[in-house]
């Protein structure tokens, strides 16, 4: 009848997995004792292998859950972490690497942890027992271990001890029991003795008479008796299991005395086995009806709850995983489909024409000699001024096709793909994944910087025909023309409201009156170069002059400086030294700045860009009707039309430009991209990531943990039923 412990062990791990908070417990062995009372010795002989961390200085610093699965078919031994997906681990060397490496990831601060770690072993030498191994309690504090680490480790096991668990309490012969810690704390959760059982170790140590008396104990009496047993281990192979050595040891021991054969002593590794299988089944049974009415409660609950809050409805990782994908990928498809060849284009040209207006800006508009150039047409126009607007053609031209367009044009459908898909990947629900947002951005960077500089260079070399050259049509020329006067056209009107701007800002009067200040001392330090200008000169062509001027100068003010200090100096004397001091130009300058500080400087910066915006505004004007005149209608004219023409230059560029940048680029980005995320992100990353992922979104991860727990209920509900109707055919036989 071994199934019942076996399928309850199995319940009580689903249980454990699901229930944090105690109300679900099925009963499992826990195992007290001092330090060096030979616990770890017990338990090893048990399994049958060295496994536990042994060492001077404490090493059980948290709870081992110990799940020994009997698997009486096979012969392969090894052990399992659970939690740390190990998977199945053969070397029991191993095991106790790792139990030493999670006991010491534990915090000095901490001293102990109730974190328990959960290790299962499988062998057809163990029996199906759940055992709780609890760090040894300690008599002394050692110089470097905090005070409160003998009281933390008391309560830790007083905290396992508690109902419905099984006590073992270990303790040594050759220590007097009075002193025992392990039944001290038995004994005041479970006074009577009902769910404890004695181990006492190192029965080799103590006279056989002696022995026998403490397995017969009568001052601290046990309904579960005490066993005696010797445990030191064989030493040899690792690979060997050791239980059979220690059992062969035992017989050899308790059969050369008498005392050990009498009725009621119980000794022995293997009796001791035998008793736990024996304690944990009938445990375990009569805790049965109660823990069936507890899944009950709490199937019923999730249930309940699973239908009020999710409406029943089913959830998976891979299913959630499967429809962000399909999200993401419908919305990138939703934009490849919008932003097709003719938007592509559209950006290009815009782009591009945004060059041209900064190259007419620069290259016409601020050219002072603008206004002459529908004069050009005349006849009467010299052959040296048609050169003149002929090269700036060519330049402005050139200014646009050698621009590096094949780079910029691949850049900005690059930066373009690369925002939307920035956008997409923080968008619900990726904005709940990071590292799956970090993977959309990765995906299109790879794909895009390993076809931007073909395309780049692709762009580049088939544009390399209009750099030398442009032919249009007429019907070119005239769609050139319309897009030109549009673009003049926006540009004045943003030219405009710039300036209304500063109107609004400042004030029409106190602009006005700043504008004509600013007007006012342009023009005055216009004078004022042109005589410098001119002094500069005299000093050249007649620096005897200069000299001469220079020294009565400088004369007058000493002695108009006399005159003064003496106090008898005429309205005269005044103005005739200041007139002469005008004529030097330091001087003048100080008493310029004195006259100025009325303005503002801030609001003198706003006068100058209005003026600068206004003079704008009126070449644009100018040009808007140049371009609008019958004299732009022919293309022969291109040179008095700059606009135009570089306006048929761009839509040439952005056409030929967008052609291979879609093959090269688009078509292939738009190929790659959903191929990538399914293998990244999809359901082929494997079960792990998916569910990884899932709970990442905290909504699912709860919906997930719902559904979790409701199916692990059914299956320890159904296993449970099984068992009973189990147990109610074995009571009906025996009738
Ligand atoms: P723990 O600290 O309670 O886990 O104790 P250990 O199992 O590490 O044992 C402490 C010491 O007692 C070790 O040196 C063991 O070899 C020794 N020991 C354990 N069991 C026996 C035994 O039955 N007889 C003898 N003589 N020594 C034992």
């Amino acid at each position: 009848f071994m199934l019942l412990t076996k399928k309850l062990i199995e319940v009580r791990n689903v249980l454990n997995s699901i229930d944090h908070n105690d109300t679900l417990k099925l009963p499992s062995i826990v195992v007290i004792g001092s330090q060096s009372s030979g616990k770890s010795s017990v338990l090893e002989a048990i399994v049958g292998h060295e496994f536990l961390p042994k060492g001077s200085n404490m090493v059980t610093r948290r709870p081992i859950e110990l799940t020994l699965i009997h698997t009486p078919h096979t012969k392969e031994e090894y052990g399992e972490f659970p939690s740390l997906g190990l998977g199945k681990v053969h070397d029991f060397k191993r095991i106790q690497e790792t139990l030493r490496d999670l006991n010491m990831a534990v915090p000095e601060s901490e001293c102990v942890s109730s974190k328990p770690i959960e290790l299962r072993i499988y062998s057809p030498n163990v029996p199906d027992l759940t055992m709780i191994d609890l760090p040894g309690y300690i008599q002394i504090t050692s110089k470097n271990q905090p005070i409160s680490l003998k009281e933390k480790i008391s309560e830790l096991c007083e905290k396992y001890i508690q109902e419905p668990n099984i006590i073992l309490a270990v303790c040594a012969a050759d220590v007097d029991l009075a002193n025992s810690e392990a039944l001290r704390s038995s004994r005041k959760v479970d006074p009577l003795g009902l769910r404890t059982i004695g181990v006492i170790t190192k029965m080799d140590l103590v006279e056989p008479e002696r022995g026998v008396a403490i397995l017969r104990n009568q001052d601290y009496p046990l309904h579960l008796g005490y066993i005696g047993v010797v445990c030191r281990a064989p030493g040899g192979s690792s690979k060997e299991n050791i239980t059979q050595a220690v059992i062969k040891t035992e017989d050899a021991h308790f059969r050369s005395s008498y005392q050990y054969s009498q009725r009621g002593v119980f000794v022995g590794t293997g009796t001791l086995r035998r008793k736990l299988m024996d304690i944990l089944e009938e445990n375990m049974g009569s805790n049965l009806g109660s823990i069936i009415k507890a899944v009950q409660k709490e199937l019923d609950e999730t249930r309940y709850q699973f239908k009020v809050e999710y409406n029943d409805q089913k959830m998976s990782a891979e299913s959630y995983v499967a429809e962000s994908v399909d999200k993401l990928k419908h919305r990138f498809k939703d934009f490849s489909r919008a932003f097709g060849k003719p938007q592509v284009r559209l950006e290009i040209r815009h782009m591009l024409e945004q060059r041209m207006l900064d190259i007419c800006a620069q290259r016409y508009w601020s050219d002072p000699r603008i206004n002459e150039l529908p004069q050009l047409d005349s006849g009467s126009t010299a052959e040296e001024d048609r050169l003149y607007w002929d090269l700036q053609l060519d330049l402005a031209s050139s200014a646009l096709t050698k621009s590096g367009v094949g780079r910029q044009t691949t850049q900005r459908v690059v930066d373009i793909l690369s925002r939307t898909m920035e956008q997409l990947a923080e968008a619900e629900p990726f904005n709940h994944h990071p590292d799956a947002a970090n993977t959309i951005k990765t995906m299109t960077h790879e794909i895009l910087s390993s076809r931007s500089q073909a395309t780049a260079d692709q762009v580049e070399n088939t544009i390399k025909p209009f750099k030398y050259e442009v032919e249009c049509t007429d019907s070119e020329w005239t769609e050139g023309v319309k897009r030109a006067i549009a673009l003049v056209q926006t540009e004045l009107e943003m030219c405009e409201d710039a300036l209304s701007k500063i109107k609004t800002t400042v004030g029409t009067k106190k602009l006005r009156k700043a504008i004509n200040f600013v007007i006012e001392s342009d023009r005055e330090e216009a004078k004022r170069a042109q005589r410098r200008e001119a002094i500069a000169k005299l000093r050249e062509s007649n620096p005897r002059q200069y000299l001469e001027d220079q020294a009565r100068a400088s004369r007058d003010s000493h002695s108009s400086e006399s005159t003064e200090s003496h106090g008898e100096h005429s309205q005269d004397d005044d103005t005739q030294a200041q007139e002469e001091n005008r004529s030097v130009p330091e001087d003048e300058d100080e008493l310029e700045a004195a006259m100025r500080p009325h303005f503002n400087p801030k609001l003198l910066v706003k006068a100058r860009e209005a003026l600068s915006l206004r003079d704008r505004a009126l070449i644009l004007k100018y040009r808007l009707s140049a371009l609008k005149s019958k004299t732009c209608k022919n293309s022969k004219n291109k040179a008095q039309c700059p606009e135009a023409f570089l306006a048929v230059v761009a839509e040439k560029l952005a056409y030929t430009s967008v052609m291979f940048i879609q093959v090269e680029l688009m078509n292939e980005f738009v190929f790659q991209l959903p191929r990538m995320i399914d293998s990244r992100l999809g359901v082929k990353t494997g079960q792990e990531a998916m569910e990884k992922f899932a709970r990442e979104n905290p909504l699912v991860g709860k919906h997930l943990e719902l559904m979790e727990k409701r199916t692990k209920l059914e299956e320890v509900w159904e296993k449970l039923n099984y068992l009973v109707r189990r147990q109610e055919e074995a009571k009906a036989r025996k009738w």
